[in-house]
């Protein structure tokens, strides 16, 4: 066999075989195959696309390309939820404590922060103490007995999307459904859970921008489950404006401590309702409107945020700044961002607000960039509201006065304000994909 072949039959349009693909990744992961010829592989699948079954071969040879993790002395249905990566996007620090108080078991990996979307291990990590680096031995018998536990991924897991995504990152052939499905769902299966609920985002902070591409992808990666034999639903959400409030580390873990209390704003409190409840059915075999009920009683009783206690204190985290979360924040000052016109906020450039909190420090560039926990913004003002001459739009928590101004003006091109009433605000969730 020869990858010159395999190259020339994908580019023709012609259907590869297992043998093919198998040929194709491991000499990628192995070296034996130089990346010029697996960048020219990936530019042929990027026009010629993949078939389902095309799609499930490679999935399964990148998932299998490493180390995976065994789930088996976890007791009862594991779940694990998954987002596509967006602005303000903190629901894994809300749901895991949410439906781990209802008795559902969560072992959740998860990554740092790259690109204009955060990560979750970092906006962890600015809980004093907080560990992710925690052995799987250990992470399992923490699902065991608090019901939800959450680990930074090992080195070795899924080797053959790091290098394929790698070369997809420099060949301008990141954006082909079937790959970003194969690529994410690889992960997803090698971390060994039974069921996963999906949220695909969509909108200008989103992968995908337009819906009707957004849906293909969502069903791509149902199907892929299927056919592994898990269970799965996508859920298509808005990404047309940040999620809840705040975007940074610390603030979105504070968000994520009011909604549990209750107090979250009115979107991301529904989202995480939403994706909850999905979450419930699957590993308490229970109906939505149930899985609902449960989900509401255990905020409203605050079994949900004794179970966030329950976990950060798990995870050697100060639990102090649970009772007082603003002490978390160590930034040296809050710039107010106000109207310069009477009007309505029109739109909301959610890339650019993530790429605005980089700028201030947030997030990284580059892996071994360093991050600063305590920036971001808090918006006062979202999509539609009405604002007055003087009206503080955004909050703009900062520590470095040198990266303000670049922060701000980013900050201001992104908000785009119109003087027209009743601006058409898009809903929270699209469709639903099962
Ligand atoms: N996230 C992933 O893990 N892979 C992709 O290809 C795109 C987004």
């Amino acid at each position: 066999m020869r990858a010159y072949d395999i190259i020339l039959k994908k580019r023709n349009g012609m259907v590869l075989t297992n043998e093919e693909f198998e040929y194709m990744i491991t000499g990628c992961v192995n070296g034996t195959i130089p990346d010029y010829q697996t960048a020219a592989f990936l530019m042929a699948v990027y026009f010629q696309h993949l078939t389902s079954e095309e799609t499930y071969i490679l999935t399964e040879l990148m998932r299998y390309s490493g180390d995976t993790v065994d789930l088996s002395q976890i007791e009862g249905i594991t779940v694990d939820k998954h987002s596509t990566g967006g602005v303000g996007d903190k629901t894994t620090l809300i749901l895991g404590p949410m439906v781990a108080a209802c008795g559902a078991k969560v072992a959740k990996l998860s990554g740092r922060a790259l690109g204009h979307t955060g990560g979750t291990i970092d906006k962890l990590e600015s809980i004093p103490g907080f560990r992710t680096d925690i052995e799987m031995k250990q992470w399992i018998k923490q699902v065991n007995t608090i019901g939800f536990a959450l680990a930074g991924q090992t080195a070795n897991l899924v080797p053959g999307d790091k290098k394929l995504y790698a070369l997809r990152d420099v060949t301008a052939t990141v954006d082909e459904p079937s790959l970003i499905a194969s690529s994410i769902m690889s992960k997803k299966l090698a971390g060994g859970a039974d069921a996963f609920v999906l949220d695909v985002k969509v909108g200008s902070g989103a992968f995908m921008q337009n819906l009707n591409e957004a849906k293909q992808l969502a069903q791509i990666m149902v199907d892929i489950a299927k056919k592994a034999d898990k269970e799965a639903v996508a859920i298509l959400t808005n990404m047309d404006e940040p999620l809840g409030n705040k975007v940074g580390n610390a603030l979105e873990v504070i968000e994520a401590i009011e909604t549990l209390q209750e107090k979250g704003p009115q979107d991301l409190t529904q989202l995480c309702l939403i994706l909850g409840k999905h979450m419930l059915k699957f590993a308490l075999s229970i109906e939505l409107e149930e899985a609902e009920q449960m989900l509401k009683e255990a905020i409203s009783s605050g079994k949900a945020f004794d179970k966030m206690r329950e976990f950060v204190k798990a995870q050697k985290g100060d639990i102090s700044f649970l009772q007082k979360p603003y002490q978390i924040l160590q930034n040296k000052g809050i710039y107010e961002l106000k109207s310069e016109k009477d009007g309505y906020i029109g739109k909301v450039n959610t890339q650019m607000v993530g790429i605005a909190a980089n700028l201030l420090g947030a997030g990284r560039e580059e892996k071994e960039d360093a991050i600063d926990y305590y920036v971001g913004f808090d918006f006062i003002k979202k999509t539609g509201d009405k604002i007055c001459k003087g009206d503080i739009m955004v909050k703009v928590f900062y520590n470095d006065e040198h990266k303000l101004n670049d922060a701000v003006s980013t900050l201001q091109n992104a908000i785009t304000m119109t003087d027209l009433d009743g601006v058409e605000k898009k809903p929270l969730i699209f469709d639903i994909i099962s």
